[in-house]
């Protein structure tokens, strides 16, 4: 292992990952940026996203988050700032611990080794895919078209004039079907339980039935639709039913990567998502959390930058302590 010690490492290339590194970098902090594996960014938001319409500046991009990161990241490493940049290209931090000086040695995920007095842990969390005839892929088309849609704030507004299908099958999706219904007057609004029994209680079952949301249950056999994804038409239930529909969410919950953050011993919570102070610092001291991993924030762009700058100007705060001292 290399004995230097950087003043921070990130973890994570997405959203949090890109304007923490920005934020630390340009704070003068030497830091080492591990964006993820090949595999680590296969598994990320940021690489399924594709038009952003909810964040001034993004519509011409194609690949909303990784186009403006990509521009970023490239001038940071060219730029009067690019010694205080590593940027460990298509590599991942596979483990992390916490050494008796309080400093934390990473493993990356070519097996080499570093340490570092500050980490920030942004490694995201992932939507749930419906499987569909043994497998997730047969929504890829769709997903990657956005005709089948995960988040709300960001895509809630496609419905607008849709006959729109929720998959799901608790509270969450019939509160997903009520707000669309109740912003966009969409009409037809469903919910498709798919491959579970219907798990909505009492009152959201009661506003479903006055705005004439039905909640199906019936085993998606499979997506129909063309044109590569873009034109949706609806879903083929067992039993030989076909239920039309222009658009779809798919609301079942998310997988949370807090792996690391969980070895490290950081308070996680019900959920998995990781618990930050006002500033992100993670209840182990030095370990700070950003972007959708963070506990009690909105999963979103926007959220994932204030985030990840609340935890660079924090350990930068920390860093600038500790010079006042040492210098
Ligand atoms: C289909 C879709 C559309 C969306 N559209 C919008 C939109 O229009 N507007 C909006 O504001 N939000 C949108 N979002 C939400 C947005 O994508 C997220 O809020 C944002 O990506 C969160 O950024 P993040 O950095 O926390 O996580 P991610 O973007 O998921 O990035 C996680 C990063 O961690 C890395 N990683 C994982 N494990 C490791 C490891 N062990 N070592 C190193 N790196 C690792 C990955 O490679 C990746 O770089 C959308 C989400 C989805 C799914």
């Amino acid at each position: 292992m290399s004995e230097y010690i950087y003043p921070v490492a990130i973890i994570g290339g997405g959203s949090a990952g890109t304007m923490a590194a920005l934020r630390t970098v340009l704070n003068n902090d030497e830091t080492l940026f591990f964006p993820g594996t090949a595999q680590d960014k296969k598994r990320s938001r940021a690489l399924w996203v594709a038009k952003v319409e909810n964040v001034p500046g993004h519509l011409g991009y194609k690949k909303g988050i990784e186009q403006p990161n990509r521009e970023s990241l490239q001038w940071l490493s060219e730029g009067e700032f690019k010694e205080k940049f590593h940027w460990k290209k298509n590599t991942g931090v596979t483990k992390v611990t916490k050494n008796a000086d309080g400093l934390f040695e990473l493993t990356d995920s070519k097996d080499q080794k570093w340490l570092a007095r500050y980490i920030i842990i942004a490694t995201g969390v992932m939507d749930v895919q419906p499987i569909i005839d043994g497998d997730i892929e047969a929504v890829f088309p769709y997903a990657n078209a956005q005709t089948i849609d995960y988040c709300l704030r960001c895509d809630g507004h496609h419905v607008l004039g849709k006959r729109t299908a929720v998959i799901g099958h608790g509270n969450g999706a019939a509160w997903v079907a009520v707000m669309l219904y109740e912003r966009y007057k969409t009409p037809k609004m469903s919910v498709l339980t798919h491959d579970k029994k219907s798990e909505i209680s009492g009152d959201v079952l009661e506003l479903c039935k006055k705005y004439g949301i039905e909640i199906i249950e019936g085993e998606i056999l499979s997506v129909l639709g063309k044109d590569n994804g873009k034109t949706l038409e609806g879903f083929q239930l067992a039993g030989g039913t076909i239920h039309e529909c222009d658009w779809a969410f798919t609301s079942l919950g998310m997988l949370v990567y807090n792996e690391l953050a969980k070895s490290l011993g950081c308070e996680l919570d019900e959920r998995g998502f990781v618990i930050g102070d006002a500033k992100g610092m993670t209840s182990v001291d030095g370990v700070y959390v950003a972007g959708d991993l963070r506990a009690n924030t909105k999963k979103q762009i926007y959220t994932a930058w204030d985030t990840a700058v609340d935890a660079g100007d924090a350990i930068n705060a920390k860093l600038r302590a500790l010079s006042r001292v040492t210098s």
